[in-house]
């Protein structure tokens, strides 16, 4: 398909968790009459896309959203809906980027608003108030009876790293009176690239802490309410409860389905954000006014499949941005004023610069808040996730990092395949490995031999664990893993190379 003909095509946008299957083509012209068609065109020219995007009896798997335009393919005609030249078809992936760990004013909503405790926990503003706040004040849609509603609320912040970090910074300037951090994390310098709600004297400290510090100087009417724990079926509810409105700022699924459902038991609206890489995800799901995420995304991906972003990296700017929208949303919520994103998801492609929405649909179906609902209560998300069972190799895959300093300082005859991004290699990497990245390994496996003796390592174990598994599908029979990955050997071998 040459340039010419593309813009008379259907046109295939390729999410970037998946670029690294389409040789990092972020748009492909294909001339399928239905999705199913443009798809199959899209797999024949890539291969390796092919297992992410279908299960094996060629359905479309149910964590890969498909939209044509704005219209998600489940409420047309799933694979036979048709296309014509000129639609672009997008593939929605799930990803969990943010951090590790409401209004519920339902009447706010409908105007005129009536007041809700505001008026009677709050008093009136002092002189101090009236001039921090001023710009609010003279503000029509907040006014003087907005910034008293915000001094009464009460927000929970899931996870204060790259998007808890603008939300927590912008949510306590303007006045949102209770802010409950979970966290129970220290401020690690990796961190300081993005978020810029710690400083370097931070480093090493509970992020907590230097959270709470950073908030009592830039508004001390704030009252933050620490939660240093790691959210988790037995305390999510208790937690959530004591809020208006909860921002899921997490890193990771588990805890994404736990606020998800919790938030729905509870009624409380989910402003949700995810980042991957330049791309982030923005969206409020309010089960008693629109779908929540499980009606997006009914399962998680399979572990693995979906790189985090401590494997595939951010752009440190971009929690920035998607935090800070989800910041907006909080406030309006809280105000009742303007109109949520509830039922759209807008997708912000910091690389391109460009802002699209599309409409989000209540599933009928959904097992949480659906008409035939039939989740109740919280389950085991890390078993729910498949997280479960991570891949345990018996020892004999196994070679621990001294072991293997042994070894090649004896020169013993071993390949060493780096299952890590290009990225990542070139901050720190054994003496002449081969970069193979975890993604590329199928399509690459003819660069190694069966009869070879192959050590695979990541940075902790996980990919190159599940490298070994797949190679020894392929044949390979002296394959092992570096247990604990590079971590584990600057720690024991090599503490002058560099960590990430
Ligand atoms: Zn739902």
């Amino acid at each position: 398909m040459n340039e010419g003909e593309s813009t008379m095509s259907v046109e295939i946008r390729i999410p970037t968790p998946l670029r690294g299957f389409t040789s990092g083509a972020a748009k492909v012209a294909t001339s399928g009459a239905t999705v199913g068609e443009a798809l199959s065109e899209l797999t024949r020219k890539y291969g390796a896309i092919q297992r992410h995007l279908f299960t094996e009896d060629g359905r479309l798997r149910n964590f890969v959203i498909v939209y044509v335009n704005d219209e998600d393919v489940r409420y047309l005609q799933r694979e036979a809906t048709p296309v014509k030249p000129g639609d672009v078809i997008t593939i929605i992936p799930s990803i969990a980027g943010g951090s590790p760990g409401a209004v519920a004013y339902p009447a706010l909503h409908r105007s005129p608003a009536p007041p809700r405790t505001a008026t009677s926990t709050v008093q009136k503003l002092s002189p101090e108030q009236m001039r921090r706040y001023s710009r609010h004040l003279i503000l029509p849609e907040v006014g003087l009876a907005g910034q008293r509603k915000l001094l009464a609320s009460r927000v929970l912040l899931v996870g204060t790293g790259g998007l808890g970090s603008p939300l927590a910074l912008y949510l306590a300037a303007a006045g949102v009176g209770t802010l409950g951090l979970v966290d129970f994390d220290t401020v690690d310098a990796s961190n300081l690239q993005r978020q810029v709600l710690f400083g370097t004297t931070d480093v090493g400290h509970p992020k907590l802490e230097a959270a709470e510090r950073r908030i009592r100087d830039l508004n001390p009417d704030v009252k933050v309410v620490k939660h240093d724990v790691h959210l988790s079926s037995e305390n999510a509810l208790d937690i959530i409860a004591r809020y208006d409105v909860v921002v899921d700022g997490t890193d990771n699924f588990p805890t994404r389905y736990l606020v998800n459902d919790a938030c729905v038991l509870l009624k409380k609206p989910n402003v949700y954000g995810s980042i991957y890489r330049f791309e982030g995800q923005v969206s409020v799901f309010d089960a008693s006014r629109g779908p929540c995420y499980r009606c997006l995304y009914s399962q998680p991906p399979p572990p693995g499949l979906v790189p985090s972003c401590a494997e595939g990296g951010v752009l440190g700017l971009l929690p920035g941005l998607v935090g800070t929208l989800q910041g907006v949303e909080v406030v309006k919520l809280l105000l009742g004023k303007g109109e949520p994103l509830i039922g759209r998801l807008l997708l912000v492609d910091a690389l391109g610069t460009t802002f699209r929405e599309l409409k989000i649909r209540k599933d009928p179906d959904c097992v949480l808040c659906g008409p035939h609902a039939t989740q109740k209560s919280l389950v085991d998300y890390q078993e729910f996730c498949g997280l479960g069972t991570p891949t345990i190799l018996p020892p004999e895959l196994e070679i621990e990092p001294e072991d293997l300093k042994s070894l090649l300082d004896q020169s013993a005859p071993i390949t060493l395949v780096d299952v890590r991004e290009p990225g990542e290699y070139e901050i720190c990497r054994l003496p002449g490995s081969k970069l193979i990245p975890r993604n590329s390994l199928a399509e690459r496996l003819g660069e190694l031999s069966t009869s070879e003796d192959v050590v695979v390592y990541c940075k902790v174990g996980g990919r190159s664990a599940d490298a070994v598994k797949f190679l020894q599908t392929m044949g390979f029979t002296k394959v092992r893993t570096l247990k604990g990955g590079l971590d584990a050997w600057a720690q024991r071998v090599d503490p002058s190379m560099p960590t990430y």
